[in-house]
């Protein structure tokens, strides 16, 4: 008898044990860095030459692993290897396969805290980060797995007499998994295992910055008893390995997570029918967002600025879901103002192996000259409030970043920055601020901070985002209990840990049956 769902909880690291826990995984993961990761095609470990170099972006010296590279033939491997498993892992009963993913999830639980240490060093995540990644993690394991078993009986139709009707979920084939560096693990695991348990073979090609953590998953799965060519792991580049497999007639679809660029192109290329392809490809997508906490004048002022600090700062500002942007109604807004920047002068930053620094990195080099550039721009746009500086010199690291006074229509309050960087607007009423928070091309998350229900219920309403957030931050949504996923040019609208996302994988079949 399959338990009922409950989300994995937080490690609360004030306990030694806990802390003790989480060293003795650091330990653990130190045993291992700088090793080699292979391909995996059709179960067989395929080393390259050329080879992905992972680094630790709080210390640019270390090496994290390096991890084997495909190329196109590889990739045309792949495809062979996870077309050629698709025939026999599409009849493989539901509950096996589910029965894979919970076991999966006993596994990663086992080892949750070198799982969250890894993610320390490769992704440069603070514990309670890394500790939310990993629980997420296993969140996506065992909620896909239950959410499959109950897709398995297919949904009732109606049924005349002298007649059977069914209606089935089918898989759809091949999918190619693209996931990214920010949530390397749940991510990763969540759009992996979804496409996986509903049937189909799949592609990883994980984030370049960040291979080893979904090295480590591949593991997982083979020794949770995953038959043979049902996850292929095939790191590479976008442009080398991604296109390909994206442009090949033997793919159905792809599950993609990542910015509204390479988000948009992908969208693009899979609409393209190639020579010998027989269907039309389906593209989730899950891409950025310009996250906005509104703050009302009737409002808990210490929790707006709390929420903002938090969602703004935390993982470095670094989710799709971060709080970019905070709009202030114009008679809170100095008050607010003034207790977020007391807030944010308390954070440390620094490596992130201390659990004493709330905040790490950021990814890497490239990352950091574009949030630097972006603060540059903000100080010319608005007033640079607290924050603004960053030194390279042995990681990735920016000062949490606050710039106030921005005019609705900034860049700042457009672009999206991904880093630790908030821009402060005023508007002059709860209305206006509620149409300066749906101003952007995205439609992700967002929050307001509001003791007034009317407000509440007009947010509800108007406020157009996948995830709106009423008395907290913007962040952190928990599988099966806040589907999330965004709106406009933040995704396909398609909802990671909810109710419907597994049937974005599959396509329902009907069967009739005269007596
Ligand atoms: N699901 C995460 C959250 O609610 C964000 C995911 C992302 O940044 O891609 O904070």
């Amino acid at each position: 008898m399959v338990q009922l769902y409950k989300h994995e909880p937080f490690t609360d690291f004030s306990q030694v044990a806990n802390s003790e826990a989480y060293q003795q995984g650091l330990g653990m993961v130190k045993t291992y860095l700088g090793q080699n990761y292979d391909l995996v095609i059709g179960g067989e470990k395929i080393s390259t030459e050329n080879k992905i170099i992972s680094i630790n972006p709080a210390k640019k010296e270390e090496v994290i692993g390096y991890v084997s590279k495909a190329n196109r033939d590889l990739a045309e491997k792949a495809v062979q290897a996870a077309d050629a498993a698709f025939q026999t892992w599409r009849k493989v009963k539901p509950e096996v396969r589910a029965d894979i993913l919970f076991k999966a999830a006993a596994i990663v639980r086992r080892r949750k805290h070198e799982f969250s240490a890894l993610l320390t060093k490769e992704a440069g995540k603070p514990w309670n980060e890394a500790d939310g990644d990993t629980a997420e993690a296993i969140d996506f394991l065992e909620f896909y797995a239950r959410q499959m078993l109950k897709l398995k009986d297919g949904i009732p139709v109606q049924s005349r007499p002298n007649e059977n009707n069914r209606y089935d979920y089918i898989p759809l084939g091949v999918g190619i998994i693209i996931s990214p560096w920010n949530f390397p693990f749940a991510i990763m695991a969540g759009t992996t295992v979804a496409a996986i348990v509903t049937g189909n073979t799949v592609l990883l090609k994980p984030a370049s910055t960040t291979p080893v953590i979904a090295a480590k998953f591949v593991e997982v799965m083979e020794e949770a008893g995953l038959p043979k060519g049902v996850l292929n792991f095939v790191p590479g580049s976008g442009s080398e390995v991604g296109d390909y497999l994206i442009d090949h007639p033997r793919t159905r679809f792809v599950s993609f997570t990542g910015s509204r660029e390479v988000g948009t192109r992908i969208y693009e290329r899979a609409a393209k029918v190639n020579e010998g392809q027989i269907w039309l490809k389906r593209v989730i997508a899950e891409m950025g967002g310009k996250d906005t906490i509104v703050v009302d004048k009737e409002a808990d002022l210490d929790l707006a600025a709390q929420s903002i600090v938090n969602s703004a700062f935390g993982f470095s500002g670094q989710k799709c879901s971060a709080c970019s942007r905070a709009v202030i109604v114009a008679e809170v807004y100095d008050q607010v103002l003034e207790r977020a920047l007391e807030l944010t002068k308390e954070l440390s930053v620094g490596d992130p192996e201390d659990g004493a620094n709330f905040m790490g990195p950021v990814i890497d080099g490239q990352a950091y000259k574009k949030i630097m550039e972006y603060i540059e721009i903000g100080k010319q746009e608005g007033r640079l409030a607290a924050g603004g500086k960053g030194d390279d010199t042995t990681g990735y690291f920016i000062e949490p970043t606050i710039i106030a006074d921005l005019d609705p229509y900034a860049r700042l309050m457009q672009e999206e920055v991904f880093g630790p960087v908030v821009a402060f607007s005023k508007a002059k009423d709860f209305d206006e601020a509620i149409e300066i928070a749906n101003n952007t091309d995205y439609g992700l998350t967002g929050a307001v901070i509001t003791n007034n229900r009317e407000n509440m219920e007009k947010a509800r309403d108007d406020f157009h985002v996948g995830n709106l957030y009423f008395n907290r931050g913007c962040t952190g949504a928990i599988v099966g209990y806040q589907p999330f996923g965004g709106f406009n040019m933040s995704g396909t609208d398609s909802k990671a840990g909810g109710p419907d996302y597994l049937i974005l994988h599959m396509q329902g079949k009907t069967t009739s049956e005269a007596y």
